[in-house]
């Protein structure tokens, strides 16, 4: 019989091991590893699944690889649109195509199946239940966390949190984990169904220009003759207006959208004949493993609410449930509190070398022109590609072409 998604708040036990916030792909990864491990694992969202997402959608290959530790690959590429390039168009027209295995899921679907997945691994989940804030003993220490339910509040022990909440900076603070309320980034999508465009858009096509600066637009075909369409500032909190003023404020998704549509000749086909799926939808991402402390005695965090999307791509899905299994496996070692910490740390220092190449490289993307010189060298050099190909794969590092010595050398040939 298929366990139950969305328990009302009027069940949940006044106590747990491990209590799991958010139902994402880093909460429900976290929250499966434990459940697999036999561990007592409450998992809660503020939204009832299956629930929308606003997302490209895009899995690209550390996406997959998480998938496959948490063996679910093989049930989610079942449903995807399965992808073999990624296609980055620059302001001329040209294109490089960069061969990987990827996929498009709807993240309605993604994330079903990942909550499902840590449900039938043993996990309870309650939903729709709100984190407010946590639980401390005398000594600071996080024992649980107070949750809401419409106007009821309930209170639930734990031996340990793990918060893996997204973008959003208010459970951030509610944990006194945020170092900064502002988000890195943002983005905005729309879904289009526009039959026959299949052959045309059958890859993951980036697109950069100088109208769209500081970002890119994107095309992600999702199957049956469905689009996801949208457009994505990068380091908005760090983006200069005329007046070189720093901030978000004066950066319009919609008029960039437009944008988008006005030079880009299959995102203008896209919604000028094909039917829109629902509306334009923005959303927030945390960039660069920063914003956040990574936890504090008794809590851990993960996922994007530590900043665990890359900054240049604004791709995230596949790093939310990577730091969500690491935050399980150093759970389960059970050491005392500083020492498991410090667990936690060390491996996140690990993936740091690469988000802060992705960091430094969000610069390009105000010299869209670059991507022209890119797609010429390409032209000529297989072994460009390869390495493009590897970058993707993150089999290597971005800096040796995400970086001004890598464009130095692009340059010399
Ligand atoms: C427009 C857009 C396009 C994107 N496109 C891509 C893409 O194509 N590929 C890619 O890899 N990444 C993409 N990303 C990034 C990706 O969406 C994130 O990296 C990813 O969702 C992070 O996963 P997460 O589990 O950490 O957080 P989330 O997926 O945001 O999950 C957090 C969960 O916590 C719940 N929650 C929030 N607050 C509370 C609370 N107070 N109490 C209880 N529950 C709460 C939410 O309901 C949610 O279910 C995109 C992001 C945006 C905004």
């Amino acid at each position: 019989m298929p366990q139950e998604l969305n328990r009302p708040a009027s069940e949940l036990p006044t106590q747990c091991e491990f209590l799991v916030i958010g139902a994402g792909p880093a909460g429900s990864a976290c929250a499966r590893m434990l459940a697999l491990a036999g561990r007592d694992v409450v998992l809660v969202d503020a939204q009832a699944f299956p629930r929308e997402k606003t997302c490209g959608d895009g899995l690209v290959p550390d996406a997959l690889a998480a998938l496959q530790r948490l063996g679910l690959r093989e049930t989610v590429m079942a449903r995807a649109q399965k992808v073999s390039h990624a296609r980055c168009i620059g302001p001329s027209g040209g294109a490089v195509e960069v061969p990987g295995e990827m996929a498009v899921l709807p993240r309605r679907l993604l994330d079903e199946i990942l909550c499902r997945a840590a449900v039938n691994a043993g996990a309870r989940m309650f939903a729709p239940l709100r984190f407010v804030s946590v639980l401390q003993d005398e000594q600071g220490r996080v024992m649980g966390a107070e949750l809401s339910s419409g106007e009821q509040r309930c209170e639930l022990r734990a031996r340990w949190v793990v918060l893996a909440t997204g973008a959003a900076a208010p459970p951030l603070q509610g944990a006194d984990l945020a170092h900064r309320r502002s988000p890195s980034s943002i983005a905005l999508r729309g879904y289009f169904e526009l039959p026959g465009l299949e052959a045309e858009l059958s890859q993951l096509n980036f697109v950069w220009h100088p109208r769209i600066s500081h970002g890119y637009g994107w095309i992600f075909p999702v199957g049956a003759g469905v689009f996801n369409v949208g457009v994505a500032i990068l380091d908005s909190h760090n983006v200069e207006d005329e007046r070189g003023q720093r901030g978000m404020k004066n950066l319009n998704l919609r008029h960039l959208f437009a944008e988008f549509c006005a030079i880009h000749p299959l995102a203008r086909k896209l919604v000028q004949e094909g039917r829109s799926l629902g509306e334009l939808k923005g959303a927030p991402l945390r960039c660069n493993l920063d914003g956040a402390a990574l936890g504090r005695p008794g809590l851990l965090a993960t996922g994007e609410a530590i900043g665990s999307t890359y900054a240049f791509t604004g791709e995230g899905i596949g790093k939310a449930m990577e730091t969500g299994i690491h935050a399980a496996e150093v759970l389960l070692q059970g050491q005392p509190d500083a020492e498991l910490l410090q667990a936690y740390a060390a491996r996140l220092e690990l993936l740091r070398p690469r988000f802060q190449m992705y960091r430094k490289a969000t610069s390009f993307n105000r010299y869209p022109r670059l991507v022209d010189l890119v797609i010429w060298r390409a032209g000529k050099s297989p072994r460009l590609i390869q390495s493009m190909a590897g970058i993707l794969n993150e089999t290597r590092m971005p800096g040796s072409l995400l970086s001004w010595r890598g464009v130095k050398r692009l340059l010399l040939g």
